[in-house]
């Protein structure tokens, strides 16, 4: 590529404007480095999926949908929020920062240059932080219908009167619960066995008993095998079937919201120009998050499960703070460490948990080895007096071992506690620790505090 061709060139170019992209583009300005974000929608995404058409849009959806029940009252937030926080985040990295924001669509012509609808950018070092998009299963029948995935339904203005949800994982599970409680019907299938697929699965059933008190309807254990579509009056009836089972039967709704996980989002980008390997869509990365070409990076949802918005800005950090240390690869670069990663579920109540589930670690260790200890929050004070007394908290040690294996935390606000947790994990601390120290009165981390103390209990680690 000729040099006169390129409009401009920077030291670095971050592809996606996300928590991942954003984050080494923003942080390497600030050392004085000339960087770019390439965003594709920058009126409308800047700032990636989790500011628009993630995290906060469905949080501020199920929190208002918890407390008011009115659909207005939850669109209201929801775009009051999504705006505020898009626009201060362009301003920042635009005006306080003085990062370069180039709109468009980025296409690799070579492993330096990138096409933005025609125009040529090229840098020396590029980040690949495109995070990932619906995958749509091959369902038959599916492509042919006008399916919904989250991100038009927290676009729509009207409500449907029954909604089907094809997938009973996190995002199926919280943009459900929260239609439910604006009055919409719903119905969700889930082809495994559980809800919340990787998540512990006593939980996962306990949860999918409540959702149904609540009205959802839950088919698990069959995975979806056609689904149709009839269209009168500009209006249309969807029908799921599901072929066999205990729940055979022909579903009819008249919306169909497919929430089947992620994937990343790779399909455009002409990686094979730049000579960056890919394996099933995500992009291969080593310890440092360097493809196959050194000085092209990937970080974030575009490398693969899991797809959390912390995790990826934690990549992008792994990136930062070696390119600012030294601009080659030296002694100084300090590969990504994986600690333990929370995983959230926006439920009401919500499920918060880390590390091993009850199955993994009874695999793990021998079902003998391993000390499992509910502590239910109507025992808690705080429950009480918040309002919600459901679910409880788990814990998973093993015999002879200080050690947390695993917590899974399904109750009010518990999506904050688990950072306790956490905390004690990373840092080499266990049960004992946990339970010996004074917590504040009354509390919903005393849940913690007592989970704990049994753990030491049934661990028989004050002996
Ligand atoms: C409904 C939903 C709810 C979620 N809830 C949570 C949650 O509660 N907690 C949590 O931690 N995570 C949640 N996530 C996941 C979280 O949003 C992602 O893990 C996170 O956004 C990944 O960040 P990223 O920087 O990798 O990618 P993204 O945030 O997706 O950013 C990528 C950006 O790149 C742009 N782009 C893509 N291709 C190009 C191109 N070729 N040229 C230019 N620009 C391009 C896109 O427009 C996008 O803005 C949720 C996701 C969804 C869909």
């Amino acid at each position: 590529m000729s040099s006169s061709q390129v409009k401009e060139h920077f030291d670095l170019i971050s592809i996606g404007s996300g928590s991942a992209g954003r984050k080494v583009a923003v942080g390497l300005k600030r050392a004085g480095w000339k960087t770019a974000i390439i965003e594709a929608d920058v009126d409308h995404h800047f700032g990636g999926t989790c500011i628009n058409t993630g995290c906060i849009p469905t949080k501020a959806i199920v929190e208002m949908a918890h407390k008011s029940g009115k659909f207005k009252d939850s669109l209201e937030l929801k775009d009051k929020i999504v705006e505020r926080i898009r626009s201060g985040t362009l301003r920042h990295v635009e005006e306080r920062v003085g990062t370069t924001v180039i709109k468009g669509f980025a296409k690799f012509v070579d492993s330096h240059t990138l096409d933005v609808q025609g125009e040529l950018y090229s840098a020396d070092y590029i980040v690949i932080a495109t995070g990932s998009e619906p995958a749509i299963p091959p369902i038959k029948g599916l492509k042919d219908v006008n399916y919904k995935t989250s991100k038009d339904t927290l676009d729509i203005q009207n409500l449907p009167q029954h909604m089907l949800i094809i997938g009973g994982g996190r995002i199926g599970l919280e943009i459900g619960q929260a239609f439910t409680h604006l009055g919409v019907k719903v119905t969700v299938f889930e082809g495994l066995p559980h809800l919340l697929p990787g998540e512990d699965e006593e939980i996962a059933d306990a949860i999918k008993e409540t959702l149904e008190k609540e009205g959802m309807t839950i088919f698990t254990g069959k995975f979806v095998d056609e689904v149709r579509e009839f269209r009168e009056n500009g209006r249309s009836e969807f029908t799921v079937i599901l072929e066999d089972g205990p729940n055979k039967g022909e579903y009819k709704g008249d919306y169909l919201l497919v929430a089947t996980g992620r994937v990343p989002r790779t399909a455009e980008l002409n990686l094979g120009k730049a000579g960056v390997e890919t394996d099933r869509r995500r992009v291969v990365v080593n310890k440092f998050m360097q493809t196959s070409q050194p000085h092209i990076f990937a970080v974030g949802d575009v490398v693969g499960n899991p797809m959390f918005t912390n995790w990826a800005a934690w990549q992008a950090g792994v990136v930062l703070k070696n390119l600012k240390r030294s601009k080659i690869k030296n002694d100084s670069w300090e590969p990504l460490r994986t600690p333990n990663i929370p995983r959230l579920t926006f439920t009401r109540p919500e499920l918060a948990s880390t590390g091993l589930t009850e199955k993994e670690a009874k695999e793990k260790f021998g079902e003998e080895n391993v000390v499992v200890v509910k502590f239910y929050n109507k025992w808690l004070g705080k429950s009480m007096i918040v309002g919600d007394w459901t679910g409880f908290l788990k814990g998973i040690g093993r015999k002879g071992s200080n050690e947390i294996l695993g917590a899974h935390l399904w109750g009010e606000r518990t999506g904050s506690l688990i950072q306790l947790i956490i905390l004690a994990m990373d840092n080499g601390l266990g049960w004992k620790e946990l339970a010996d120290m004074v917590y504040g009165h009354p509390v919903l981390v005393e849940g913690i505090e007592s989970l704990s103390k049994m753990m030491v209990g049934a661990l028989q680690l004050d002996e």
